[in-house]
């Protein structure tokens, strides 16, 4: 173990993939000399393209597409939930967005028993997204289509333009910390 890779003196390293290239850069794991071309830059040290593959089945090891399928099973009806109703709690999505993103994040980590799929991320804030649609959708229906024709009237335009921000706010939200807390998780 060498992080520095420039041990021994004298010797003229070259790469083990490419025995014509000159390099001073050794992988921290095997030890191989490897080249600039080669080198994969990781959280623990610079590696070969070997260690790093080595590492990363490891790191996923059990999961199937499956785990995908269960994911959303369990983050989708969530997010349509949480969707509909956090927009309607006003200024409280600033604070409820990322604790909802984070919740359902865990909700589908747990019911995936921990498993670590690299899109994880994607099938969770794909459904907050999905999930907060009839909420934004019905708001610009208010906004736009029906606005002030609706009896009650004005009333009714305020209502949606709230609801679409307080949506939107959401959306963000829940999202962002969603895919910070899987991101966090599911990568080596
Ligand atoms: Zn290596
Ligand atoms: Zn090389």
């Amino acid at each position: 173990m060498d992080p520095g890779g420039n041990g021994q003196s004298g010797a003229v390293l070259t790469c083990y993939k490419h025995p014509k290239t000159e390099t001073r850069l050794r992988c921290n794991k095997c030890a191989r000399p490897v080249c600039a071309k080669c080198i994969v830059r990781t959280p623990v040290g610079y590696r070969c393209r070997e260690c790093v593959n080595v590492q990363q089945k490891a790191f996923y090891a059990g999961f199937r597409p499956i785990h995908y399928l269960i994911a959303l099973v369990v983050a989708f009806p969530l997010a349509v939930v949480a969707g509909w109703l956090i927009p309607r709690l006003g200024w409280y999505a600033i604070f409820l967005g990322p604790l909802v993103g984070v919740g359902i994040a865990e909700a589908a980590r747990w019911a995936t028993r921990r498993k670590r799929g690299q899109y994880t991320w994607l099938v969770v804030c794909g459904s907050i997204v999905v999930g907060a649609l009839p909420n934004l959708l019905t708001s610009l229906l208010l906004l736009f289509a029906l606005g002030g024709r609706m009896p009650g009237g004005p009333g009714y335009l305020p209502a949606g333009t709230i609801r679409l921000i307080w949506g939107l706010v959401y959306v963000l939200m829940a999202t962002t910390s969603a895919y910070a807390r899987l991101r966090g998780v599911t990568r080596p």
